[in-house]
């Protein structure tokens, strides 16, 4: 099944995701999750559906983030030559940290560049999505931990990370998560996925997630060994090779294929 989550006539839905001549189509509308109600009483004003849908286009369709998380939690350094890249040496167990569910942004958003910061990079990223509460999670039972699947970039100001000596601001600012464009639970990640990023078209990243250094289960195990996951959390599994900086009016493009491709621009924040 798949899925996304959209704006229809000033209310929000989740609709049933199929291909239609290659196209993703919204087919009908679905449930929200649970977590969704509660995220809509708090941040947005919550209504139900009540009229005759018809299936639209995703692409002409007002999309959301198909996620309402309670927490964002990240991995760093989870592929070879990524680490490589950034001249560090391969970690002992898993680096992760969180980035706020305020930096959320629906696909075809517009990431805004913090005027503090000379360095606005990309980071093409996996990201899974939580089904249940889990706390200390056997490796062997990830499976039953997810919702699926999805896209997200962590976009990062490069020279604030290194700066500052964590991460928080860096990877926190507001608009610096997209993610979307929709949610499968219909891939098979341990066959290995190929995640690619593209800015204005040319390629930049291109890497497979059997060069995971830390696989999905040893992720869900560590992280939930320190807090619990709920539904609709989200979890980025780390960036393969080639990350770098963005000017603005610079369009990057995500992919998996089965899970679509997550576009978005950047400009300069004019606040
Ligand atoms: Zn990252």
């Amino acid at each position: 099944m798949k899925y996304c989550r959209f704006q229809f006539e000033n209310q929000i839905h989740y609709g049933s995701v199929e291909s239609r001549d290659g196209e993703p189509w919204i087919m009908d509308l679905i449930a929200a999750p649970k977590e969704d109600l509660a995220f809509r009483l708090e941040h947005e004003c919550a209504s139900s559906a009540s009229f005759d849908f018809e299936p639209m286009p995703m692409s002409a369709a007002g999309l959301l983030a198909p996620v309402t998380p309670s927490k964002i939690v990240c991995i760093g350094r989870n592929y070879r030559d990524h680490v490589k890249e950034l001249g560090h040496e391969l970690p002992a167990e898993p680096l992760f940290f969180l980035k706020p569910p305020s930096s959320l942004l629906k696909p075809g958003g517009v990431v805004c560049m913090p005027a503090i910061s000379a360095r606005v990079d990309y980071e093409g990223e996996l990201a899974l999505v939580i089904g249940r509460r889990v706390r200390h999670l056997k490796p062997e039972d990830w499976r039953s931990a997810l919702r699926g699947l999805t896209l997200a970039n962590d976009v990062t100001a490069r020279d604030l990370q290194n700066k500052d000596g964590q991460w928080t601001r860096a990877k926190g600012f507001d608009t610096f998560c997209p993610v979307g464009p929709l949610v499968s639970d219909e891939l098979d990640l341990e066959a290995g996925l190929t995640i690619e990023t593209r800015v204005n078209g040319e390629l930049r990243q291109h890497g497979s997630t059997l060069d995971f250094i830390f696989a999905v289960p040893q992720l869900l195990a560590h992280i939930t060994a320190a807090f619990t996951l709920e539904p609709g959390d989200l979890v980025l599994t780390g960036t393969p090779a080639g990350v770098g900086p963005l000017q603005p009016g610079d369009r990057v493009e995500i992919g998996i294929p089965g899970l679509g491709v997550l576009t978005n621009t950047f400009q300069p924040d004019e606040a």
